[in-house]
C-alpha cells in the first residue's frame, strides 16, 4: 500500500499514526519540531503536553472523560496504553509522568516497522502526491500551512482569540426562577417564541453581581496570546469595567422580558441562555465570554438565580486556538469537502483536550486506514464519547447552527439521553443525586455495548491480524 501522511505528531498525530500502522498501513508523520517549534511545546517529543500532566477523570460509569478513556483504551490507544504506563497518583484521575509518557509515545512510534517519522514542516498544501493526507497540527498550527488551508475553505479566518461562554447543562438550572421567552416574544429561526431561557436578577442582586466581577481574579496572558479582542465579543468583566450600568445596556438587558414566575415585578437585568445542541440538554450564556479564572466563574455565575446549581458543561475563556469551522467544511469521515484526500484530526476540528484531541485522531486513523483497505467504515454511534465528539464536530451539535460551533470538551450533553431510574431493585424511590449517578453509568454502559458492537462491525483491525 501506499502511505498515509501525518502532519503534526501531537496527541492527535500520534494516535492516528499508531491506529494507521496497526492496521497493516504505512504511514509517515511529518512533525517540524525541533526544526521548527510552537509557543507552547518545549521538546522534540511526540505527543508532547503542553500544559497540565491530567487526563482528568478516570471514571467510565461516572464521567464521560472517563468513558472516551475505556473506548479508547478497547481500540487499543498508544496515547491511552502510554498514559497508563507512566501513570502518576492523582485520586480518581489519570495523570501521568510527562517525559515519561510522550518518550514512550515517539520510542513505539519510532519502533514500529511501518512508521516513518519524518522531521520537517509541511509549510503548505502537502503536495498532490499524497493522496491520503490527515491534518493533526493543532491549535498552534504553523502559520504558512494554517493559510494554505484558509485559501483552500474559503473561510474569513482560522486563528481566533477565542472567547468562549460558559455552557449549563439543562437539568442544573431552576426553572421556577427562570423561565422560557425570547426577547419581545420575537419567533426565531425555528418559530420558537420561548427560545431563550431567562435568568432574573433585582437591583441588590445586580450590583453584588458586578461587585463579584470586578473584584474575581482574572487568567494572566502568555505573550503570544497578545492578540486584541474585537468590541463585539468583549469579556463580560472587561464590559463591567467599562461602568457599571454597561452590562445593564448589553447582554444583561432587561427589556421585551416578562418574569412568568412573576409578571408584575420587572426585573433590573436580566441573564440569557440560548440553546447549544439539538438534544437541548446543553445551554450557553449568551454574551458571557470571560477570562476569570475557572473557579471564580463558578462561584460568580452561581449568584445569578436559577443558577445556584448550575453544573457546568465547559466554562468560558480566552485564547488563541486554531480550529475548522467543522460542522461547515468536513464530511463524516472528517474530510474537508473541498478536498477530500486532506482528513483532519485533534484540536483543529475543534475538540478540546489532550484526550478528546488524541480520540478524534483514532477514529480519523481509522477511517485513513479502511480507505486505503477499500472498506467501508463510518465512525461509531452517537451513543458513544467517540462518536458522540465526532457527531459534534461533524454537524450534530445544532441542525444548522455551524455558525455557533465552538471547541468542546466531551461531556454527557454530547450523547442522546436517557430516562434515569425512578426506583431501586427493592422498588426504593431513588434520590436525585442516585439517580443522576444511575443514569451515567446506564450511559457508560449503553456506549461500550455500542462500541463493542461497531467494533465487531467494523473489522479495520483484522487486516493486521
Ligand atoms: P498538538 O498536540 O499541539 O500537536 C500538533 C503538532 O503539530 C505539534 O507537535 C506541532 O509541532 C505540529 N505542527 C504544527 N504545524 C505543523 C506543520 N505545518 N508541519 C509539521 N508539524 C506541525 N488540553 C488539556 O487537556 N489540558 C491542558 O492543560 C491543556 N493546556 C493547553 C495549553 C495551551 C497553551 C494550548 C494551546 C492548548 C492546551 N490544551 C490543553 C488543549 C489541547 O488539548 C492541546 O493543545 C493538545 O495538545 C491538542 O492536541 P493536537 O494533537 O490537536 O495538537
Amino acid at each position: 500500500h501506499k502511505p498515509v501522511h501525518v502532519i503534526g505528531g501531537g496527541l492527535a498525530g500520534s494516535e492516528a499514526a499508531w491506529q494507521i500502522a496497526s492496521a497493516g498501513v504505512p504511514v509517515v508523520l511529518h512533525e517540524m519540531r525541533p526544526v521548527r517549534g510552537t509557543d507552547a511545546h518545549h521538546t522534540d517529543k511526540l505527543a508532547e503536553l503542553v500544559c497540565s500532566n491530567s487526563f482528568r477523570a478516570d471514571d467510565w460509569a461516572g464521567n464521560a472523560v472517563g468513558l472516551l478513556h475505556a473506548e479508547m483504551r478497547k481500540l487499543d490507544s498508544i496515547i491511552m496504553g502510554c498514559g497508563d504506563a507512566h501513570q502518576v497518583p492523582a485520586g480518581g484521575a489519570l495523570a501521568v509522568d510527562r517525559d515519561g509518557f510522550s518518550g514512550a509515545v515517539t520510542e513505539r512510534l519510532e519502533a514500529h516497522p511501518l512508521v516513518t517519522i519524518s522531521r520537517e514542516e509541511v509549510a503548505g498544501l502537502p503536495p498532490e502526491e499524497w493522496d491520503s493526507v490527515v491534518v493533526a497540527t493543532g491549535p498552534l498550527t504553523s502559520p504558512d500551512l494554517a493559510d494554505a488551508i484558509l485559501d483552500l475553505t474559503g473561510e474569513g479566518q482560522l486563528s481566533f482569540f477565542d472567547a468562549i461562554a460558559p455552557i449549563v447543562n439543562f437539568e442544573s438550572i431552576d426553572m421556577d426562577v427562570a423561565w422560557r421567552q425570547s426577547r419581545y416574544d420575537k419567533e426565531g429561526p425555528g418559530g420558537d417564541a420561548a427560545a431563550y431561557i431567562n435568568c432574573p436578577m433585582d437591583k441588590d442582586q445586580y450590583e453584588a453581581f458586578i461587585d463579584a466581577l470586578l473584584a474575581g481574579p482574572k487568567a494572566e496572558f502568555k505573550d503570544w496570546e497578545h492578540v486584541p479582542y474585537f468590541d463585539g465579543c468583549l469579556p463580560i468583566e472587561v464590559m463591567a469595567e467599562r461602568g457599571r450600568e454597561t452590562l445593564r445596556h448589553g447582554p444583561m438587558k432587561p427589556v421585551g422580558l416578562t418574569n412568568a414566575h412573576k409578571p408584575d415585578q420587572k426585573p433590573w437585568a436580566v441573564v440569557q441562555l440560548r440553546q447549544d445542541n439539538a438534544l437541548g440538554t446543553l445551554w450557553n450564556m449568551v454574551g458571557f465570554q470571560t477570562k476569570l479564572k475557572h473557579g471564580a466563574q463558578s462561584e460568580i455565575f452561581r449568584m445569578i438565580p436559577g443558577l445556584e446549581k448550575a453544573v457546568f458543561a465547559r466554562l468560558g475563556g480566552l485564547h488563541r486556538n486554531t480550529f475548522l469551522n467543522s460542522p461547515r467544511l468536513l464530511d463524516r469521515q472528517l474530510r474537508l469537502k473541498a478536498a477530500p484526500r486532506l482528513r483532519f484530526a485533534g484540536q483543529v476540528t475543534g475538540v478540546e483536550g489532550y484526550v478528546e484531541s488524541a480520540a478524534i485522531g483514532l477514529i480519523a486513523g481509522r477511517l485513513a486506514a479502511a480507505e486505503r483497505l477499500g472498506r467501508t467504515l463510518e465512525a461509531p454511534p452517537a451513543t458513544t464519547a467517540l462518536g458522540a465528539l465526532v457527531n459534534h464536530i461533524t454537524g450534530g451539535h445544532l441542525e444548522g447552527g455551524a455558525g455557533s460551533f465552538q471547541p468542546m470538551n466531551i461531556n454527557y450533553g454530547l450523547l442522546p439521553p436517557l430516562e434515569a431510574p425512578k426506583r431501586d431493585a427493592e422498588g426504593k424511590r431513588l434520590p436525585n443525586k442516585e439517580r443522576g449517578r444511575a443514569k451515567k453509568r446506564l450511559m457508560g454502559e449503553r456506549a461500550l455495548a455500542d462500541l463493542a458492537a461497531w467494533t465487531t462491525g467494523a473489522p479495520v483491525l483484522e487486516a493486521a491480524e
